[in-house]
């Protein structure tokens, strides 16, 4: 799923290519995915685009007037900027934006494989929408003062995915950050000591000011099947751990896997749940 240096990058690319534009219209192509009854697309018809922004994992286009469109991709979620538009209607598509003037450009929303949980919501001047329940960004003090102050029993693995707590970071950088700060993904929050929080906001921040520096030399909109190449732990079971150079371990859940080294949990392999499943 993209995160926050993919979808940063994206409306930095967006606010390039479409800021000062008109919202010509918008073709809805799949119906589910357009999570609002009202204001209806129709009404955005005219409106210029002052930027794309980007909150959490959503990207925002934000139009004259404070009326503003959020898309999110989630986890199949993919995007292509069309020059000109196409009047194509490729599999998985859920809607196309188009903007003036001639030459007009069109931004493509789609779903890659078979998920389909991608999302848009036209929101009302005001309005926070889904935006509302989001916790602070990653660069915010009142992240680092959660970080500081959290003493649940929560595990950070957990913590720091859920996107009421801090907005913007998924499994991908969750991994990548963990291992940077040597920290084993089960540790609870509670269990950090001072030091170990300090290094936990630095290797988040770390981790995606480095995918954000990456994402930057991308092109186009997004949409690449597969996003999640760049990372140096998430998705690298078996090669060497950054840290240390061990191979990379995993831990197995239903429909996702963490990536892990021992370097981060005193030496100790956590238990694979799906292995220990088959073995009992
Ligand atoms: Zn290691």
């Amino acid at each position: 799923m993209p995160e926050l240096p993919q979808m940063q990058a994206l409306a930095e690319r967006l606010t390039a290519s479409l800021g000062g534009r008109t919202l010509e219209r918008a073709d809805l192509l799949g119906f589910a995915s357009l999570k609002t009854a009202a204001p209806a697309p129709d009404t955005l018809a005219g409106t210029t685009v002052e930027r794309a922004d980007r909150r959490g994992k959503y990207l925002l286009l934000v139009l004259a007037g404070g009326a503003r469109v959020a898309i999110h991709l989630s986890q199949g979620g993919r995007m292509d900027l069309e020059e000109p538009p196409k009047q194509t209607r490729p599999r998985g598509a859920l809607v196309r934006v188009v903007f003036g003037p001639e030459p007009a450009r069109a931004l493509l929303l789609r779903e890659h494989g078979t998920q389909r949980k991608a999302g848009w919501w036209v929101l009302a001047p005001g309005d926070q929408g889904p935006l509302a329940t989001l916790g602070p960004e990653p660069f915010s003090e009142e992240f680092a003062d959660l970080v500081r102050t959290d003493r649940t029993g929560r595990r950070v693995y957990t913590w720091l995915r859920d996107q009421h707590v801090v907005a913007g970071v998924g499994r991908g950088y969750t991994d990548d950050a963990l291992n940077r700060a040597r920290l084993s993904p089960f540790a609870t929050m509670a269990s950090l000591d001072g030091e170990a929080r300090t290094r936990l906001v630095d290797s988040v921040r770390g981790v995606l000011t480095d995918g954000l520096a990456i994402e930057r030399g991308r092109t186009g909109a997004l949409s690449e099947g597969k996003l999640g190449e760049r990372f140096a732990v998430h998705g690298k079971v078996g090669q060497p751990c950054p840290q240390c150079g061990q191979p990379l371990r995993r831990v197995s859940f239903d429909s996702y896997e963490l990536a892990y080294c021992t370097c981060q949990t005193g030496g100790k392999p956590l238990a694979d749940r799906r292995l220990s499943r088959l073995l009992r």
